[in-house]
């Protein structure tokens, strides 16, 4: 087995078992918020209990294990076809080993051949920079919560929301509202706002790659993400749509140009079981870090 299959097999495995450090301490202290003996807090320790139990066995921590979407920064020259075909046995030999359940359906057919393998599946996502480091990222992307994913195409009358920031928090909050009691909350939103309609959802789901805890470095952007997240939590939804304190653990918005006909905001939704995680590789594909 070659070592960058053998790093990214660790890579898929510690990502469908462990949820990153910085989404566990969100989810701790959304639990500790939580009012005693309410079903929201019973709904969080089933959640908590299901996290700490996939970590000890090293098991998925959902049965979904979702869509495998990997994020590669890599060197000028790098060879992105020999990674692409590593990436594809990883993703086989980790379905193989139980760490992804046999999850990818042919779409025409309904026919799943229980490798995980198929177009679009998995997905990889190049970006070359002029540094040395191969960093990849990966997430996966449960179907529950990617169904109650939105865009939207300002002007829209029936929620009030015009070509701007008001506009854009008015089907943001709609977003969430159509979202409660499906999807898994509590959740995390990742929005952008403009684009074209493929790469508005495109660049709304590596929002997903930012730390919760993270800030925007944009101020209107920055304030935008804190309103939605305050103004979410006070609206009683809680964790599953039970009612409670917790209906979302973050919020993380881009922006991208548009043409001057459009103006879509695009609202991806990431469930609690937030499988994000990341590794440096070396020059012989060893994992040297881990990102998050
Ligand atoms: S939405 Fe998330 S928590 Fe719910 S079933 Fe899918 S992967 Fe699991």
């Amino acid at each position: 087995m070659s070592v960058l299959l053998e790093s990214l097999i660790e890579l898929i495995r510690r990502s469908s078992a462990e949820i990153p450090d910085d989404v566990n301490e969100a989810l701790v202290r959304s639990l500790e918020s939580e009012k005693k003996g309410t079903i929201a807090e019973s709904a969080m320790r089933i959640i908590e209990r299901n996290i700490e139990l996939a970590k000890r066995k090293s098991q998925p921590i959902c049965q979904d294990t979702g869509s495998v979407i990997f994020y590669v920064t890599c060197p000028v020259h790098f060879d992105t076809v020999t990674f692409e075909e590593v990436a594809r046995e990883a993703v086989k030999e980790a379905t193989r080993k139980g760490f992804l359940r046999q999850n990818s359906v042919d779409s025409i057919t309904g026919k799943n051949d229980g490798t995980n393998l198929g177009p679009g599946s998995p997905t990889v996502h190049f970006h070359q920079h002029r540094g040395a480091a191969t960093e990849v990222r990966l997430v996966l992307k449960g179907g529950g919560c990617e169904n109650v994913g939105a865009q939207y195409s300002l002007p829209q009358e029936t929620l009030h929301a015009n070509r701007d920031l008001d506009g854009c928090r008015r089907v943001i909050l709609d977003a969430v509202l159509q979202a409660q009691g499906k999807g898994c909350g509590p959740g995390v939103l990742g929005v952008c706002i403009g684009g074209d309609r493929a790469t508005g959802y495109e660049f709304s789901k590596q929002q997903f790659l930012r730390l919760l805890g993270d800030r925007n470095p944009n101020p209107t952007l920055d304030a935008l993400e804190q309103d939605i997240l305050k103004t979410a939590n006070d609206l009683g939804i809680g964790p599953m749509g039970f009612g409670g304190r917790t209906t979302l653990l973050g919020v993380k918005i881009c922006a991208a140009n548009r043409v001057p006909a459009s103006y879509f905001v695009s609202v991806s939704y990431m469930c609690w079981a937030f499988r994000r995680q990341g590794i440096e590789l070396d020059a012989a594909s060893r994992i040297s870090r881990w990102l998050y």
